[in-house]
């Protein structure tokens, strides 16, 4: 799923531009539409198990799901588990991913939060938001994506993409991440919760890009409310 490229969302004083709200109608298509294209969504970031998932999701922050899985491929085969991640300490786990930005205070998280799972958790990652949360450099987000991803929670976790998205489309404005998460899930029909997250962050990465978002060939350019979409220049 992100860089889950994570490049951070805009800080909540970012107005971000955004379209009034979609009808349901039109949300119910957008979704419909986005589904269609692609049935089972999968996550851009490589992982074994529940707590493979959650250590990369931890590295991937402001960094991109490519880098993330070339450090992950050398790393997860010797330590998949907390205890393995413990035995090979906070020296042994840097030298793995020494090539993904702030390597030095992921590394320190990730020793943390394996401590905390075996102390805590009996060497597991809890299906639990508050249990995954408390633990050391894990936040909202890293827990929704866990939460949808390793244990299939209808969570949808807001990252830039989607915050982008849902302010352009006008699937879901909001002036914070926060206020984008309530809409969403405020919105979402159920039968698209499950995979909502990476569908709008697929769309968002690939389609609707930040700088330059491909309107001519984007698949719900006539139920998109963006003002500003050149729709004129040749879109569907
Ligand atoms: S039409 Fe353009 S702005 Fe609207 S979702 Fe598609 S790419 Fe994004």
């Amino acid at each position: 799923m992100s860089p889950i490229e994570n490049a951070p969302p805009p800080s909540p004083e970012t107005p971000p531009p955004s379209a009034p709200p979609l009808p349901p109608e039109a949300v119910e298509a957008l979704y419909a539409r986005l589904a269609a294209a692609l049935p089972e969504p999968r996550s851009e970031l490589d992982y074994i198990n529940p707590y493979t998932l959650l250590v990369a999701v931890v590295l991937s922050a402001q960094a991109t799901d490519k880098g993330v899985n070339k450090a992950t491929a050398a790393l997860f085969p010797v330590a998949d588990t907390p205890d393995k991640m413990l035995a090979l300490g906070e020296d042994g786990l840097k030298a793995h991913i020494r090539t993904i930005g702030l390597f030095n205070s992921k590394a320190k998280n990730v020793i943390a939060l394996s401590k905390a799972l075996v102390e805590q958790h009996g060497g597991q990652v809890p299906a639990d938001r508050d249990a995954l949360e408390a633990l050391p450099g894990v936040g909202r987000k890293t827990a929704n994506v866990v939460l949808n991803v390793a244990f299939g929670m209808p969570t949808i976790a807001v990252d830039t993409h989607i915050f982008r998205v849902a302010n352009r489309t006008g699937l879901a404005p909001g002036r914070t991440v926060g206020a984008v998460e309530d809409a969403l899930e405020g919105v979402t029909p159920d039968a698209y919760r499950r995979h909502a997250h990476h569908w709008l962050i697929l769309h968002g990465r690939y389609v609707c890009k930040a700088r330059k978002p491909g309107c001519a060939g984007c698949g719900i350019a006539d139920l998109c409310g963006w003002p500003d979409k050149p729709v004129a220049a040749g879109a569907p």
